[in-house]
């Protein structure tokens, strides 16, 4: 089995000199022990909505000897109905993870430096290498917010994540159309993965600004990280460097299975809603029980919290969680390396992580 962090010690005579300079992205463990409680990648506690495995079913047929559409009509449709966009103005892909590559490639390789956020996802400097683009990073306030203001300056492009991650934190829509008034010479690219949680997102707003791409995904407030679907909203002549991009590159990154299940998913309002409603509820009572045991919680509108106790070193306790069987994330980047970042699960998996830190935090 591929072990990234077994991998990292390889060096080959036969890779070429781009991949000898890449860094990849570490993603959060999948482990397959039994009875673990997976509070660590962000995925959702519930199931995806029943329509989606109803259609998921019906692509299982003679069909599938048959190319998928390459252009994802029927996903695009369903976004662009949802958000009430015309579906040239969507573009499908295999994961937001894919459509922002596209995008870093397409839209954000510039002279001028790419602004992006100190702290943020992970796999935006990650792109930056493997496409050789020049970036810069903003560093968060003193209370780990993103503050446009900082980011008025001469650039190649702007990317952060709204709600950020790991930190939860939200800007507001209309700091967003602030800024992007004062920032009409490039790309502003806001990756929304979170933004069902507890934000209000910014798609409306591309009909007014050109160079505002929107991007989310069908992982987190859709509970389809196993299917591998994102997309972004945008201008048409934002959308068409995409396909550009996803044209010269695979012509059919989305397969039957999903775009019939991503389709599906949008369209059912009501599924969405209460799952994504339980899982605010949960992140609300959790914060509340984290605070009563000392932790200091960042207020979050993203479905995980990201805290640090005063006392404990967070990487012990993310170590100490581990043997009781709750895997949480930790970071060892400068400014965040004491805070755990927690997904939220089920109310049990809450009630779970809170006894097991009650009793880690009673033996010191
Ligand atoms: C999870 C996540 C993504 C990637 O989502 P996929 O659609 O699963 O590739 C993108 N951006 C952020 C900030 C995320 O947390």
């Amino acid at each position: 089995m591929y072990n990234p962090f077994i991998a990292e010690g390889i060096m080959s005579r036969f890779w070429s000199t781009t991949v000898r300079g890449l860094t990849p992205y570490i993603p959060g463990e999948q482990p397959k022990i039994p009875n673990l409680i997976k509070l660590n990648t962000n995925e959702n506690p519930y199931g995806p909505s029943p329509r989606v495995l109803e259609a998921l079913r019906a692509e299982a047929a003679d069909t599938l000897r048959l190319y998928p559409d390459p252009n994802a009509e029927r996903l695009k449709d369903a976004v662009a109905a949802y958000y009430g966009v015309s579906p040239n103005q969507v573009f499908a892909a295999n994961g937001s993870d894919e459509a922002l590559a596209h995008a870093f490639q397409g839209l954000l390789k510039h002279p001028a430096p790419l602004l992006f956020p100190d702290i943020t996802y992970s796999f935006y400097p990650v792109y930056c290498g493997l496409y050789g683009i020049t970036y810069e990073t903003v560093p968060l306030t003193d209370d780990f917010d993103i503050d446009l203001e900082d980011y008025l300056r001469p650039n190649g492009g702007v990317i952060f994540a709204n709600p950020n991650a790991p930190t939860g934190r939200l800007i507001p829509l209309s700091i967003i159309e602030g800024f992007l008034s004062r920032n009409a010479g490039s790309v502003v690219v806001v990756d929304e993965a979170y933004i069902d949680f507890g934000g209000e997102t910014a798609i409306p707003m591309v009909e007014r600004y050109p160079n505002l791409l929107v991007i989310q995904t069908l992982s987190k407030s859709r509970s389809l990280a196993g299917l591998r679907v994102g997309f972004a909203v945008g201008s048409p002549e934002l959308i068409e460097a995409l396909e550009r991009v996803k044209n010269s590159f695979n012509s059919y990154p989305l397969d039957r299975f999903a775009i019939a299940g991503a389709a599906a998913a949008m369209a059912d309002r009501a599924h969405f809603d209460k799952t994504r409603q339980a899982v605010i509820r949960t992140r609300e009572t959790l914060t509340t029980a984290l605070q009563g045991m000392g932790f200091a919680v960042l207020p979050s509108a993203a479905n995980f919290v990201f805290a640090r106790h005063p006392i404990w070193d967070a990487e012990v306790l993310a170590g100490r969680l581990r043997e009781k069987g709750i895997l949480v994330r930790h970071f060892k980047g400068h400014r965040i390396d004491q805070f755990l970042r927690i997904s939220i699960g089920t109310d049990e998996a809450a009630l779970h992580l809170c006894q097991a830190l009650l009793c880690i935090l009673g033996d010191r």
